[in-house]
Parts: C-alpha cells; sequence; structure tokens
C-alpha cells in the first residue's frame, strides 16, 4: 500500500490494535501516504521508531459524566480526553459535545491537530475531548449542568501548561464559559485554562470569527499563488453554517466572492443571487438551522433537502466546514464535472479519501483541514499569549496576526510540497511541515 515497508508494518499493525476505529484509521492512512517520501529518505525516522511513536496518543482519558435532567431523571453520558502529543508544548484541542462523540472520532481529531498545531508555528502540542451528549433540545439549565460535571472530572487533567482544550462541534462561548466556570471554582486559579472564553473574562477577540476567517485568508493565497487571481465575484459554496461556515461565508463576502450555496443539517440552498447572510444569521439566532426557512424569504432560490446535493451546485470554490467524510466520491465528481477548481477544507477530514484523490487526479487545487482550518487554533493559541501577560490585544492586532499565520501556514506547506513532490500538493507539503517540527522536537527531547 506504502512504498515504505516500515510503514506497511506498521500500519499493518495499527490497524489490528484498532480495528473498530475507522476514522482514525482513515487519518493515519491519509499521514502515512504523505509520509511515504520523507520516511524512505531518512532512516532516523525508523530508527528512532517515530512513527511508532507519533501515531499513539500520549494518555487516553475515559470518564464518566452523570447529570440530572429537568425532570429530575439522572442521565449519564461518557466524557474522554485524549492526550495526543506534547512534544511541541501543552496539548491543545477542541472538545466535542456530539451524540456521534466516539474514541475512533476523537483519536482521529487529535491526530490531526497535533500536526495542525505544529503549522501554526506556535508551541502548542495536540489533544481533543469531549462527550457524546447531545446538546439539541437542552435546556439552558441542562447544558450548564452537564459542562459543569464533565469538568468536574476533567480538571484534573488539565492546566494551562499542560492541556489547553478548547470549543469544536456543540462547544461554544456558552458551553465554555460554563467549563471554565467550574473549573475556577474546584482549583482557584484564573488562570484561563480554556481558550474561545468571553471577551469579558480573558477571551480573544477575533476568536469566534477566526477558523472561518482564516480559512479565507488561506484561500486567498491559493488563489494569488496558483492562479494570480483575487475572490472577486468568485462562486463559492460552503457546507454547514455552524462556527466555522458562517464565519467563512461572511469573510468570503467581503472579499468580494459571492457564496451562492450553504447547507445545514436538513439540506441545503442554492441562491445564485448570493445568499443573504444577514438573513442566516437572523434565521439562526434562535435556532440551529436556516435551510428549511430560507425560501420563504427568498422565494427565488432552492432549498433541496438533502445535505449531498450542496456538491451538485456549479461553483468554483468548494469549502466543505461541516463534519468528517461529509464529502464523498459522488460529490467530488459532480464538482469536478461543474467545473469547480479549489477545494479548501474548513471541517476535519470532511473529504473521504477516495474523493479526495479523484479531487488531485483532476488536478482540483486541493488543501487539507489541518492546514485550512488552523486559524481557529492559532487564535485560541495567541488568547494564550493574551492570559499569559495580562493584556488583551486589539481586534486588529490578532486579525492581523491572524492573516500573517495562515500565510505562513500556506508558505510552509507550498515549499514542502515543491521540495518533495509537486508544489500543488498541498496534502503532503501540510503534513510533511507539521511533521518536521514534531520530528525535530521528539528527537531532541529523547525516548519518552
Ligand atoms: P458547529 O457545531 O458550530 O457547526 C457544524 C454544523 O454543521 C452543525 O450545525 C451541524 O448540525 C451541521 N452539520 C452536520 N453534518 C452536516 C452535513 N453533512 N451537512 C451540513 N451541515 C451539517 O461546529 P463548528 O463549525 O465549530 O465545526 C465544524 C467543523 O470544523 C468540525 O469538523 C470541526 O472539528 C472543525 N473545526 C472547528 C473549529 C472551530 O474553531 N470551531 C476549528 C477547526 C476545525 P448538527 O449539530 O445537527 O450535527
Amino acid at each position: 500500500m506504502f512504498k515504505s515497508e516500515y510503514l506497511n508494518e506498521i500500519f499493518k499493525g495499527v490497524s489490528q490494535r484498532n480495528a473498530t476505529e475507522p476514522e482514525y484509521l482513515q487519518a493515519v492512512e491519509e499521514f502515512f501516504e504523505a509520509m511515504d517520501f520523507i520516511v524512505m529518505a531518512d532512516p532516523k525516522i525508523q530508527e528512532h521508531g517515530i512513527m511508532e511513536r507519533i501515531i499513539e496518543p500520549e494518555r487516553t482519558v475515559k470518564f464518566r459524566v452523570t447529570w440530572i435532567d429537568d425532570q429530575g431523571k439522572i442521565q449519564v453520558n461518557r466524557g474522554f480526553r485524549v492526550q495526543f502529543n506534547s512534544a511541541i508544548g501543552p496539548y491543545k484541542g477542541g472538545i466535542r459535545f456530539h451524540p456521534t462523540v466516539n474514541e475512533s472520532i476523537l483519536k482521529f481529531l487529535g491526530f490531526e491537530q497535533t500536526f495542525k498545531n505544529a503549522l501554526t508555528g506556535l508551541p502548542m502540542g495536540g489533544g481533543k475531548g469531549g462527550a457524546d451528549f447531545d446538546p439539541r433540545g437542552k435546556s439552558n439549565g441542562e447544558i450548564m449542568r452537564f459542562c459543569q460535571n464533565f469538568m468536574m472530572e476533567l480538571y484534573r487533567h488539565i492546566g494551562p501548561d499542560t492541556d489547553v482544550p478548547a470549543g469544536d462541534i456543540g462547544v461554544g462561548f456558552r458551553e465554555v464559559g460554563y467549563m471554565y466556570g467550574m473549573y475556577k471554582k474546584i482549583v482557584n486559579e484564573s488562570t484561563g485554562v480554556l481558550t474561545g472564553k468571553g471577551l469579558s473574562y480573558g477571551g480573544s477577540l477575533v476568536r469566534k470569527e477566526a477558523t472561518g476567517y482564516g480559512l479565507l485568508y488561506f484561500v486567498q493565497e491559493m488563489m494569488r499563488v496558483y492562479r494570480n487571481e483575487d475572490l472577486k465575484n468568485k462562486r463559492i459554496i460552503i457546507s454547514g453554517s455552524g462556527k466555522v461556515g458562517l464565519y467563512a461565508a461572511l469573510k468570503a463576502r467581503e472579499l468580494g466572492a459571492k457564496v451562492i450555496g450553504l447547507s445545514d443539517v436538513n439540506g441545503c440552498v442554492h441562491d445564485p443571487n448570493g445568499i443573504d447572510l444577514d438573513l442566516v444569521k437572523e434565521l439562526t439566532a434562535s435556532v440551529p438551522e436556516f435551510s428549511t426557512q430560507y425560501c420563504e424569504y427568498r422565494p427565488n432560490a432552492v432549498y433541496n433537502p438533502s445535505t449531498l446535493a450542496i456538491w451538485d451546485i456549479p461553483c468554483d470554490i468548494a469549502l466543505p466546514c461541516a463534519t468528517q467524510n461529509e464529502l464523498p466520491i459522488e460529490g467530488a465528481k459532480s464538482l469536478v464535472a461543474n467545473g469547480c477548481y479549489l477545494v479548501c477544507e474548513g471541517a476535519n477530514m470532511p473529504t473521504t479519501i477516495e474523493a479526495t484523490k479523484y479531487l488531485q487526479h483532476h488536478d482540483i487545487l486541493f488543501a487539507p483541514g489541518k492546514a485550512g482550518n488552523a486559524g481557529g487554533v492559532a487564535v485560541s493559541g495567541l488568547e494564550m499569549t493574551q492570559n499569559a501577560m495580562h493584556y488583551p490585544w486589539t481586534y486588529a492586532e490578532v486579525d492581523e496576526k491572524l492573516a500573517h499565520i495562515m500565510k505562513e501556514i500556506f508558505n510552509k506547506a507550498y515549499d514542502e510540497a515543491r521540495k518533495y513532490t509537486d508544489h500543488r500538493n498541498l496534502v503532503i507539503g501540510a503534513n510533511i511541515a507539521g511533521f518536521m517540527r514534531i520530528y525535530q522536537a521528539m528527537m531532541e527531547q529523547g525516548v519518552v
């Protein structure tokens, strides 16, 4: 499967040991494919057991979360924290609350996060956590009690120099606030151990917009370098209208592009005149979804109840921003057939391996999530710096740093791609650039 026998051996072992973890194996497979060149060229990687070590989480904590619902009934959920790799800094990565959360998904996310964090150039290791708790339909009191009980266990495993969690799917300002409040009460310290906090108690300006904005800064660089073009009048489709998708759409509009397709979990909307993002914001202020109501207000738009139909909308640029494996091979074929020339991942691993290969084979410019969506964790890193300094930066200062970091991530991925393969292969470029930093740190720190 891989050219390197060493990688084939390890992958066989990891597949046997983790046979029930498809998402994690998918992430390892994608990474190994990108590593083939480098492993063959540098025998020290094998001598020092780097690959065996890098694919195994340093620690996984699994715990019971008990809480009482509004009817007075005791509920039990399962919580996790995967502390993947701390070679270059404290573990850092989001917390996801979603009924699909399991160890496989959190391991894949923690693994990806490790390389993403390395790409930002900031001193942050990789981790991820969450619970199979479904925030949908829960009252504010239930959310608060769940977050507090989740933190009652998590607090003993985290700390400002140990592990700094943040938000992810199902976890935003409100949930971070409830978790932070409980952490502070237990440890009696205001050390800003979570990022994505509210502005009144140590949060950073631009954090809520950072992943979506960063994605567009990255796409801007791709367009400039590969096509010598900007985003003016480009037709963009975006899947997912959550924290990442919505701010990606708003930044795309600001940069002169037209967002003509947008989806949520109930389906997608095609508005050739450009989706009215202010209307989407209004509609999502009270409920998480906009798609079923949008056409009542904009009758020229078309609603389709299939989330997959987003990939059938003819566009220049596609940004998958919802969840893992949401862009399958059929979607990739449709994008190519309809003239799309650039796909940049806003979500983590939204494109299946088969779809990624298809897009690359058809010469579509493609960037992986670990590069494209690194803006969120980059501003989380800047939030840590501001907390440590006890001094907040202005909106413009943080936004400028974010734009600079995204440009640097593109440059690193581009340079490595050019050095080892085709300059357009940002999957290989981003993986190698992230890996090299962690590899060097692991070598210098010995076998630990
Ligand atoms: P949100 O929960 O804010 O938004 C995701 C939205 O997409 C939810 O409303 C979800 O609905 C919906 N959704 C789920 N499946 C589909 C689908 N197939 N098509 C369309 N919509 C769908 O999460 P985020 O925006 O924070 O995260 C999105 C992705 O980006 C995840 O992969 C996350 O790991 C990644 N990411 C997030 C960062 C951040 O800063 N928030 C940073 C880097 C990466 P429902 O809840 O009903 O499932």
